[in-house]
């Protein structure tokens, strides 16, 4: 006993328990004051930011202009620094670098900001987990490169502009016991190299907990799951924010800006360009000491014009995603599979209140519009059902909204003609001294930029005129300076809005929410007292709309609808509700006729049917609304003399599930249904069997065309056996979801190609 208590009150006992405790208790100080994961909060303020409005475009075409113009005043004939040429994540990221480094640059875009690509990624900030497996699984020091340098940028990413990105954890599910300690292993390999950059570290959750994080999850065969985490972005938003950023910096840019010739010196060197406004179709020249190709997939064509013996490099990806109502997901945690039926990865991650569900890398053609394809839409849906609990009906008709992006994967010009695409980003300087920066990844778009400038530093002799170099890993864009966490409440303080609408605007504009809710007109309610919104269910509000034509150069309804709000991304069906409002406010603002808002109004439809709207859902193009005294003495006679002239009610449709009937056409589903049914039960309910729905259909007007495959693959997902018996209440919602989808060509059965993940450059 006295030899115990000798032991376990020797020296050496204490010394480890004292040794011991001291390490414990410091290990829970630092733990319990490490603060906040990832990003941090700035400033705390509830001051707005001092006022700031950017040249407008008119005072931007007019800078482009004078560099192009023979020197007759002071203000012409400087020529640029640089001509970057491309508006999306690259080329705005170019001239932030530039801008901020001193460097006189001009950005031009053919469309709108962030219109290719750059709106249509995944929206991760990432290092890209698959590619690590790569990495180790086959020794690729290359592979490991390329992660290592993401989960680098991927923090520097979320500290540029933190109100617009954030943490998600994202979870593997696991349904095999092995895959457990493949799956952490490879987890925690990306915790490590990540390091001290790292976010939260990764866990394994067992079965139960990962039903509870994530109810919609299919029980069966679910052995636990791996939690991990990384970054997500708005992505035209953060689009935007790095050209505001750069016109801070002394930027000139103008979006709807093309380049149609690239000019040349006598020695064959570049040395500026022609340039249409493609709203106006004028034209001008201007000068540039260097181009810089940022056109992502469209980069052949302007190394065509520069030589057009030039053979193409570019092979695009296509990705398709659909948005999917926020059911679909926890509102914090997003799911991944990393093998799917075919070797592609699948995830739908929460994203702005709904689901996004996708897939990456099939090869596509280059098109300024890519859409979704039916059997890819139907693809993804096929692969999220196989996800989720069998009491989840995953329909067709589910599908708010789809999109198409083409990721320009590209071979070096340089390279031997053998070697294949690239793995990252591609710099390549033509004989002309055109810049080319194609290829690599939302993520890493800074280190691209930082890349591309000083090489046009050295390629162009440009050292003269920087006055730093490159501070763009500490720079933070526009709207982060006053953010807060908190700031929201400052805003509902301040102007009564709602909660929603509030932390909507903290989070998409930063200290800038102060400027758009300055431009709120009041609702002339008891609550909220300010921000009118332009859908019902989604916290986009009037004056948004305003503050994108004033601050952020939207020039037309897509611009507001698809890249300031993302409303068409969210729900396509509630922007073509929206559109003529925000027409309307725009018009305001711009001061259009009514024959520029009905042809917005036609574009955005147009627009719409590559963001999932399928055709023939829009009868009757919506009308702009009526403005001013003569245009609605007119639109009411002319709703009045249509009762008067007794041609009858006006035509409102109905609407069944999300699809909607013209008035006959209701009642030809109706004698149809009637001529085909039986009467069935003790309540004479009429009745047809569901594998005879498509003789049915046969016999009504604008159906004979739907194949008996369509018809099979609704009423499967409806839940319908051949032989069940089907209502006419159910009979119509079958109709509904047909009409949303028999538009759309057929899938094929054709065998589906993919692209290799190591040759992806930057999908999931
Ligand atoms: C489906 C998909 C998902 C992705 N997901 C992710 C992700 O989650 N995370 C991530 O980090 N990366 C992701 N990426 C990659 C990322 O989106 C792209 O790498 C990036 O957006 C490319 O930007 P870019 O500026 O090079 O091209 P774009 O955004 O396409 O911009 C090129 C611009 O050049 C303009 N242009 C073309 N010709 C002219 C001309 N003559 N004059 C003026 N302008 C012209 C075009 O209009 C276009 O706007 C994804 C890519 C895809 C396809």
């Amino acid at each position: 006993m006295s030899r115990l208590l000798r032991a376990v009150f020797s020296r050496k006992t204490l010394a480890i328990a004292t040794g011991g405790t001291a390490l414990a208790a410091g290990g829970g100080y630092w733990y319990l004051n490490s603060g906040p994961a990832y990003p941090l909060s700035t400033r705390e303020t509830r001051r707005p930011p001092p006022p700031w409005t950017p040249p407008s475009r008119a005072e931007m075409l007019k800078a482009l202009k004078a560099s192009g113009a023979i020197k007759t005043t002071a203000e012409d004939g400087e020529e640029f620094d640089l001509l970057i040429v491309g508006g999306g994540a690259t080329g705005a990221g170019v001239a932030v670098d530039a801008a901020s480094r001193g460097l006189k640059v001009a950005l031009v875009e053919r469309d709108d900001f962030s219109a290719g690509t750059s709106s249509k990624s995944t929206k991760l900030v990432h290092g890209g987990v698959r590619y690590l497996q790569k990495a180790v699984f086959e020794l690729d020091y290359d592979q490991y490169k390329l992660v290592k340098e993401a989960l680098h940028e991927r923090k520097i990413f979320l500290q540029t502009a933190p109100y617009l990105s954030a943490m998600l954890p994202i979870m593997l599910p696991i349904y095999k016991y092995w895959q457990v300690p493949y799956y952490w292993a490879g987890c925690k390999m990306y915790d490590v190299l990540a390091g001290k950059e790292n976010m939260e570290t990764s866990y394994i959750m067992s079965k139960g907990k990962a039903l509870e994080t994530f109810p919609m999850l299919k029980s069966d065969g679910l052995v636990g799951a791996l939690v991990y985490y990384d970054g997500q972005h708005n992505d035209s938003r953060m689009n935007i924010a790095l050209i505001m950023s750069a016109v801070k910096h002394g930027a000139t840019v103008a979006n709807y800006c093309e380049v149609t010739e690239l000019h040349k010196s006598s020695s064959g060197r570049l040395n500026g360009a022609r340039l249409k406004d493609n709203l106006t179709g004028e034209e001008w020249n201007i000068r540039a000491k260097g181009i810089i190709n940022a056109t992502g997939p469209f980069s052949d064509t302007l190394l065509t014009l520069d030589d057009p013996t030039h053979k193409p490099i570019v092979q695009p990806s296509s990705g398709i995603h659909i948005t999917l109502p926020n059911y679909y997901s926890p509102r914090k945690m997003g799911l991944l599979d990393p093998a799917t039926s075919d070797g592609r990865v699948i995830f739908f991650l929460p994203w702005q209140g709904n689901t996004i569900a996708g897939t990456t890398d099939s090869p596509a053609s280059v098109e300024r519009e890519p859409r979704a394809a039916e059997d890819e839409i139907r693809w993804v849906l096929e692969e999220v059902r196989r996800y989720l609990s069998p009491d989840i009906k995953v329909r067709r008709g589910d599908v708010l909204s789809a999109w198409s992006g083409l990721r320009p994967l590209v071979r070096n010009p340089s390279a031997a003609s053998t070697e294949g695409l690239v793995r990252n980003h591609m710099l390549h300087v033509s004989t002309s001294g055109l810049l080319t920066i194609a290829g690599g990844k939302w993520t890493t778009y800074r280190a691209m930029a930082e890349e591309t400038v000083d090489m046009a530093v050295n390629v162009f002799q440009l050292s003269s005129r920087v006055k730093s170099g490159c501070v763009t890993d500490t720079l933070r864009l526009v709207g982060s300076d006053g953010w807060s966490r908190n700031m929201f409440i400052g805003l509902i303080q301040r102007y009564g809005l709602e909660t929603e609408v509030a932390r909507h605007l903290s989070d998409n504009y930063g200290d800038r929410a102060w400027t758009v809710c300055s431009l709120a007109e009041p609702t002339e309610k008891n609550w909220p007292l300010y921000g009118k919104r332009i859908s019902s269910q989604y916290p986009f509000v009037e004056a948004e709309v305003r503050y994108a034509v004033h601050h952020e150069y939207a020039q037309t309804a897509v611009d507001v609808l698809a890249r300031r709000t993302r409303l068409s991304f969210l729900n396509v069906h509630a922007a073509l509700e929206a559109l003529p409002r925000v027409v309307d406010i725009m018009a305001d603002e711009l001061g259009w006729s009514r024959a520029e808002r009905k042809a917005q109004i036609a574009q955005a439809v147009e627009f719409f049917g590559s963001m999932g709207l399928a055709p023939g859902t829009v009868t009757k193009m919506p009308e702009p609304v009526p403005r001013g005294w003569a245009e609605r003495a007119w639109s009411e006679l002319a709703s009045s003399s249509w009762l008067w002239l007794g041609r009858g009610r006006r035509e409102t449709g109905h609407g069944y599930s999300r699809a909607r009937f013209e008035m006959g056409e209701l009642a030809a589903l109706e004698d149809a249904f009637a001529r085909n049914a039986s009467v069935k039960g003790v309540d004479g309910e009429m009745n047809v069997k569901a594998g005879k729905v498509v003789d049915v259909l046969r016999e009504v007007p604008g159906y004979a065309e739907i194949s008996e495959k369509e018809c099979l693959y609704v009423l499967e997902e409806a839940g319908f056996g051949a032989g069940a018996d089907i209502g006419f209440h159910e009979f119509v919602e079958v109709c509904g979801n047909l009409k949303e989808i028999a538009f759309s060509p057929a899938p094929g059965k054709q065998e589906r190609l993919s692209i290799p993940v190591e040759k992806s450059g930057g999908g999931i």
